[in-house]
């Protein structure tokens, strides 16, 4: 089966080890959510996924559909199907967020193969109804002056358009309100499939209810210590992490 494996992952930052010999399997087609308290290192797991320069691999794996992507620069770990949406997307002024995906899609293209105007357009509005963004957006720099809903809308947008095989959404739900969270998480829903693997990074539970994941881990201390199906998440909810930090010293589960 094609899916992105994670193999007794470890990371540091400096000389601090923070990822600390994590295992995960997400198979195309299923919708696989990390859930933990902050400074877990679950954003740091997102970003040594997509390739990350500030960050230090000290050992294990990680296969995409088989293939060692580590070592592996972050554009062609994008080419070859791997998304990251940020926690904390930034402002890139001066740059549109139309020419920004038209560069984005078209490094995609075989060399030589150009996108033709009126094709882009076309794929970028059908994609832009689909998340309620209005058109006026495409034309705005990135981010720049977004509200925390717009930015999480301008990621999904860039998923959208991109198709990646992998997808990591860090705190999608992060500073959204209700009706943005519902929006965002609606685009979410509408490019699940068979060909896509979905990896949610989430503190809360609220995103959960918007998308069902198939699986949910517990991350603490740089390690899934718990995986279960998603009624875990109301158990998380009702009982604070402390309560999965209490059980992984005495039952770890890889
Ligand atoms: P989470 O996303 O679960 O809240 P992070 O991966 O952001 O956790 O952070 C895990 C730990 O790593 C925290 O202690 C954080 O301060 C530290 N950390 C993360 N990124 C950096 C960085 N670029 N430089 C220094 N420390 C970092
Ligand atoms: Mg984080």
């Amino acid at each position: 089966m094609k899916s992105l494996v994670i193999k007794d992952l470890h990371v540091n930052i400096g000389d601090r080890e923070i990822v600390k010999g994590l295992s995960l399997e997400i198979e195309r087609g299923k919708v696989h959510a990390i859930m933990g308290p902050n400074g877990s290192g679950k954003s740091t797991l997102s970003k040594v996924i997509a390739g990350h320069p500030d960050y230090t691999v000290t050992g294990g794996e990680i296969l995409l559909d088989g293939e060692n992507i580590l070592g592996l620069e972050p554009d062609v770990r994008s080419r070859k199907g791997i998304f990251l949406g940020f926690q904390h997307p930034m402002e890139i002024p001066g740059v549109t967020v139309a020419n920004f995906l038209r560069a984005a899609v078209s490094a995609r293209l075989p060399e030589g193969e150009e996108l033709e105007a009126t094709e882009y357009y076309y794929k970028l509005y059908e994609k832009m109804d689909i998340l309620e963004m209005d058109r006026s957006f495409t034309s705005r720099p990135i981010n720049v002056g977004f509200s925390g809903g717009e930015k999480k809308r301008c990621e999904v947008l860039q998923m959208a358009m991109l198709e990646p095989s992998y997808a990591i959404l860090d705190e999608m739900d992060s500073g959204l309100d209700i009706d943005a969270l519902r929006i965002a998480s609606g685009g979410v829903n509408k490019l699940r499939g068979p060909d896509l693997g979905i990896l949610l990074i989430t503190h809360y539970q609220r995103l959960l209810d918007y998308i069902t994941p198939d699986v949910i881990h517990v991350m603490v201390n740089g390690k899934i210590v718990m995986s279960g199906p998603k009624e875990l998440a109301l158990e998380l909810e009702a009982k604070g992490y402390d309560w999965v930090k209490d059980e992984a010293e005495t039952a770890p589960v890889a």
